[in-house]
């Protein structure tokens, strides 16, 4: 066919596709002659979507119909894949995508003849920035949850989970749920004894052994210096008690060998307390100050051991 400015057509940095009503190819231009490697001469007068089968047809047809009895511009919008024409992009450049992301408009070619054009914006490194954008608000995201030495939770993420945690045992006939609270013993001692890097060393493997023990859905949090708290959800005093032993009785075990000769051993003491709503007047805080005194117990009783709160 005759193209209007065919220098234009060749050389602009898009992909431009004529097509008649029944969406048959009348023109390709340079630009995909080289991206998809298809000549013009090839693909001229074949219908597009019988090209390139994975092109939503209803929705192109639809479209293209409303561009002609608009004779307006509209944008195609892409679902699941980003593009009208599948080119793939070399992996070296994007490291996100396999397929060209494209940004597509539709224009009234010639209203008389009932011709469109497909106009093709290759989007991908917009798309490319936006997803690793995506990825490091995330990944902040995670981090503002955790604690930098640890990685274990920290006390604000703790503090809203639990809340969320309680809500929803309310909701459920209150399900019982407890608390934990750890702390290690002679902790200063190992301190002065090792140095300060030994010292957290000792703090994040007793976080590791807390996260080893417990489910999945429980929460369990770094609330400073050498102590823990641990949230039980859908967890009955007893059953409390059983977990609590379980951790202490796995950081009796361990062994942590520095400078591949002395060797470390220490113990931790727990509190423990379930959430009781009258009792607790309905705060979870309350809950914590009572698990903390029966802490404060199992030090005065001699250390590693779990306390329940009376
Ligand atoms: P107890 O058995 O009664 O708990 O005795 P303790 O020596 O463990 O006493 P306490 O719990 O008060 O000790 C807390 C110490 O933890 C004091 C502080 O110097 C040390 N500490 C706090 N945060 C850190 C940390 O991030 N790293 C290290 N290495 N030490 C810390
Ligand atoms: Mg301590
Ligand atoms: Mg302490």
């Amino acid at each position: 066919m005759n193209i209007d400015n065919k220098t234009i057509f060749n050389t602009v940095n898009n992909g431009i596709i004529i097509l008649d009503e029944n969406l048959n190819i009348l023109a390709w231009n340079n630009w995909l002659e080289i991206f998809t490697k298809i000549k013009e001469k090839d693909i001229i007068n074949k219908n597009i979507c019988d090209y390139f089968p994975y092109i939503n047809e209803k929705k192109l047809k639809r479209k293209a119909k409303t561009v002609l009895v608009t004779n307006a511009p509209s944008f195609l919008s892409l679902n699941t894949n980003r593009f009208l024409i599948d080119i793939p992009v070399s992996n070296i450049t994007n490291t996100t995508f396999k397929s060209m992301q494209q940004d597509i408009t539709i224009l009234p070619y010639d209203i008389e003849k009932k011709h469109i054009c497909i106009y093709i914006y290759d989007n991908t490194l917009m798309c490319e920035i936006n997803h690793k954008l995506e990825e490091a608000n995330q990944e902040l995201i995670e981090m503002s949850h955790r604690d930098p030495l640890t990685h274990i939770f920290n006390r604000r993420y703790f503090a809203e989970q639990s809340k969320k945690i309680k809500a929803y045992s309310q909701r459920n006939n209150n399900l019982p749920f407890s608390l934990l609270t750890l702390d290690i013993d002679n902790f200063k001692k190992i301190n002065d004894t090792y140095g300060h890097l030994v010292g957290d060393e000792v703090i994040i493997t007793t976080a590791n052994l807390i996260n080893q023990e417990i489910r999945e859905s429980d929460i369990a949090a770094r609330f400073g210096g050498e102590e823990f708290v641990m949230l039980l959800q859908d967890c009955p005093i007893q059953d409390a008690v059983t977990v609590a032993e379980k951790v202490r009785q796995s950081i009796e075990k361990v062994s942590l060998t520095i400078n591949s000769n002395a060797i470390i051993k220490f113990t931790v003491s727990i509190g423990v307390a379930q959430f009781d709503q009258t009792l607790d007047d309905d705060n979870i805080e309350n809950t914590l100050a009572r698990s903390d005194t029966a802490l404060y117990e199992a030090k005065n009783k001699g250390r590693n051991r779990t306390v329940i709160s009376k």
